[in-house]
């Protein structure tokens, strides 16, 4: 049994909207992962066994290695579709917005939504969801937003209308979002949705090897790359840094979804809990930043405070605006900045 994380009102509030609704759509942040297409494509799978009209529309690209989610080639992608994405907005009746916590997160989407009369729904579970929907089901203590796809579905008394599709989409964002249930794992309820939806047929090793075991022979070597060549330690503050610059990746044929979990490997380190990432953007005139920690350290202030950024306690990002050499900086200032917590 799974206890009731969700508000009643919340969910009386959402089986209301969707039933009364007949256009659908979901939005989902900028440069989607798995938990964000697998939380969107899961409520998609469910919403059109309800006979309703769903979209889908994100910001930009989704990697290769999710092109396969069933569902996932019909997604609407704004950066090329953007008038018949803004139709399918305006004219929407209900609006999910899935896996982000704030309008910038959806980019040149944000403006559309704002502007839509549809009713909004919120589900995320990022930190301090702003308001700008009518329903907020905002549960960061949960670990993916894929998880709370199944718990509203199932609260509203439809699981049964969970079809193999939609639960190998639900598996994905919350296998994607906990690194294979490697970390914000432990929940045992975890346990008991993953049973429940192999009993829907999910094949979760076939997923597993689709998600991680599909890397292109140039990811591999730019790992390799990375960990020989481009790897600071600096064990007095528990940390490492890998960067990246735009030359490196043409080297190496990068391809979107490449340098995907680059930033966890440092951790595998004895010692290290708090590993950073910079890689220069191929298509915009930044530097991405990644940050991850173990056990308390918050790398999210780093990434508000240091990047522009935010997110999780042990997963965030950000961006810098400037070179290489002095996001570095901006790094190493970070390290001593936040010395005595690194190293308590
Ligand atoms: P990743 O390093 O995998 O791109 O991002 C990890 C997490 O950091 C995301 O789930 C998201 O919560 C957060 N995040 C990533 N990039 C940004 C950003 O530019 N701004 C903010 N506020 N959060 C971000
Ligand atoms: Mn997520």
């Amino acid at each position: 049994m799974l206890s009731k994380v969700i508000l009643q009102a919340n969910i009386d509030k959402v089986a209301k909207y969707f039933d009364r609704a007949d256009k659908i759509v979901i939005v989902t942040h900028v440069s989607p992962d798995g938990d964000a297409l697998g939380s969107s494509l899961g409520l998609l799978h469910f919403l059109e066994t309800q006979e309703k009209t769903v979209n889908i529309i994100v910001p930009n690209a989704f990697p290769d290695f999710l092109r396969w989610m069933p569902g996932a080639k019909d997604i609407v992608r704004y950066d090329k579709y953007a008038e018949f994405a803004d139709k399918l907005i305006a004219e929407a009746d209900v609006i999910c917005c899935l896996d982000f916590n704030a309008l910038s997160r959806i980019d040149k989407v944000a403006a559309s939504v704002a502007a839509a009369e549809g009713r909004k729904i919120l589900i995320d579970h990022h930190l301090y969801p702003e308001d700008f929907c009518r329903v907020s089901i905002s549960h960061p203590e949960i670990s993916s937003t894929s998880e709370l796809i199944f718990r509203l579905i199932c609260r509203m008394g439809h699981f049964e209308d969970i079809t193999q599709e939609g639960a190998e989409c639900i598996y994905t964002g919350m296998m994607t979002d906990t690194g294979g249930f490697t970390y914000n794992s432990n929940n045992r309820e975890i346990y008991f949705i993953i049973s429940e939806l192999l009993s829907k047929g999910i094949d979760k090793d076939e997923i597993y090897r689709k998600v991680f075991n599909t890397y292109s022979e140039g990811r591999l070597r730019l790992m390799g790359y990375v960990l020989y060549d481009k790897m600071e330690v600096f064990p007095q503050f528990r940390s490492a840094l890998i960067w990246l610059t735009k030359e490196e990746q043409g080297k190496f044929q990068y391809v979107k979804g490449d340098t995907e979990g680059f930033v966890n490997m440092p951790l595998q380190m004895k010692g290290v809990r708090f590993s950073v990432f910079l890689r220069e953007d191929t298509e915009k005139k930044m530097i991405k930043v990644s940050l991850r920690s173990v056990g308390t350290f918050p790398c999210n202030r780093v990434a508000a405070e240091f990047f522009n950024g935010g997110g999780h306690l042990n997963a965030s990002g950000g961006e810098f605006y400037g070179t290489m050499d002095e996001a570095i900086e901006r790094f190493k200032q970070a390290l001593i900045k936040y010395e005595t917590l690194l190293c308590e």
